[in-house]
């Protein structure tokens, strides 16, 4: 296997994984969803005077990113046996009164850091307040998907090839991401941004019949997109983390 990275932000990832197949790049994909996301689980209000309902508040509350410290457990593993304590549970508080936007940075609490501090979560008139507590749990997507890392999703890279092009020209026009390139005396395609449409094959087989393009069988593109708890490149560590652990309870089972 081979990973070449083609762009890296703290917020997107974008690389190809070569020889593998299609089956373990999406074991890759599905293992982000065993990754523990830290996000609140439960609100109390004691004040809601804003236009939502407390539920479509609490719902709001759920998706706002936290970033959990590193010592953070699961509950259903903590020492505390599931009642909740400072190894597992983050506790946040808010009070606001209006008139203004209440946003996420308002949240104060501790245990855990807002990722995205300038989300809006609700607008409240002259003189309505808002007051509530919330507490944040770690658990997985497969729980619930508000515990949600981030988007994955992987493409297989198209294999092209070009033979006996005269270089008319004329699939650079029909091409609509724009990814061919006239190039000496024929075309180049680049395959990255190619989503394989097949627009050129198409019109080139009434021409010349000089392109043909095929799904690759081991090579993937991969994009990992985080909704900020964690870098995409720990994203794409821990799902690798979280399948060698359900492989390796696998071949236990089967011992
Ligand atoms: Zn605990």
């Amino acid at each position: 296997m081979k990973i070449e990275k083609i762009k890296s932000t703290s917020g997107k990832a974008t690389f190809i994984v070569r020889g593998i197949d299609f089956s373990f790049a999406n074991a890759l994909r599905r293992s982000v969803s065993e990754i523990p996301v830290l996000a609140v689980d439960t609100v109390e209000f004691y004040k809601n005077d804003s236009a939502l309902y407390d539920e479509f508040l609490a719902h709001r509350l759920g998706l706002v990113p936290l970033k959990a410290p590193k010592t953070f457990t699961l509950r259903s593993k903590c020492t505390c046996k599931g009642k909740g304590c400072l190894k597992c549970t983050a506790s946040f508080k808010l009070k606001a009164k209006g008139s203004k936007t209440v946003y996420t940075s308002e949240l104060k609490g501790r245990g855990a850091e807002i990722a995205l501090k300038e989300i809006p979560i609700v607008l409240l008139e002259k003189d309505q307040e808002l007051e509530l507590s919330a507490e944040a749990i770690l658990e997985t997507a497969k729980e619930h998907a508000k515990f949600s890392t981030g988007l994955t999703w992987f493409n297989a890279l198209p294999e092209i090839t070009i033979k006996g092009c005269d270089a008319c020209g004329k699939c650079i026009e029909i091409c609509p991401k724009g990814v061919i390139k006239l190039k000496d005396k024929g075309i180049t395609i680049n395959s990255l941004n190619c989503d394989m449409c097949e627009a050129c094959v198409d019109l080139c087989k009434d021409l010349k019949d000089a392109i043909s393009m095929k799904p690759s069988e081991t090579d993937f593109l991969f994009n990992i997109e985080s909704f900020g708890q964690l870098e995409p490149k720990k994203i794409f560590s821990e799902s690798v983390k979280a399948l060698d652990a359900n492989l390796k309870t696998l071949t236990k089972a089967v011992k």
